[in-house]
């Protein structure tokens, strides 16, 4: 197979080993389609289960981390919220919400606190972590 260099685009912050954003299609087995070329994922758990999610899966996302080697990229921590989507042009942080609990969390699954699934919620990154 004949190597290609990985596009990315560059950060706002230059000069951190992290910052870099990789945009494209999520794929099923945490990899992120990338101008037609598939670049695998590695993150911690928590965003490994966002990787997972079917209702994320085959949608635009955006991930912050750093490229490491060919073909791969490291997402960062679940606490930096490295995750984002896409809806009607906007970008969206991924979050889920309990409806329940009025509990907001990172990564999906069952709500800590009444042990409901989560509903996808992703939100402007910039508002505070409450329900607007
Ligand atoms: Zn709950």
């Amino acid at each position: 197979m004949r190597r290609r260099t990985l596009f990315l685009v560059p950060a706002l912050l230059s000069g951190l080993d992290s910052g870099a954003k990789l945009r494209g299609k999520l794929v099923a087995g945490r990899k992120l389609e990338v101008g037609g070329r598939l670049i695998a994922l590695e993150s911690d758990d928590a965003v490994g289960k966002v990787l997972d999610d079917e209702r994320l899966i085959g949608g635009k996302l955006e991930v912050e981390g750093k490229a490491r080697g060919e073909g791969n990229f490291v997402i960062d921590e679940i606490h930096t919220k490295p995750l984002y989507v896409f809806q009607s042009g906007e970008r969206l942080g991924v979050s889920y919400w309990c409806e329940i609990c009025y509990i907001r969390t990172y990564s999906p699954g069952k709500c800590w606190c009444c042990q409901e699934d989560t509903k996808l919620d992703p939100k402007d990154p910039n508002t505070p972590d409450r329900k607007p």
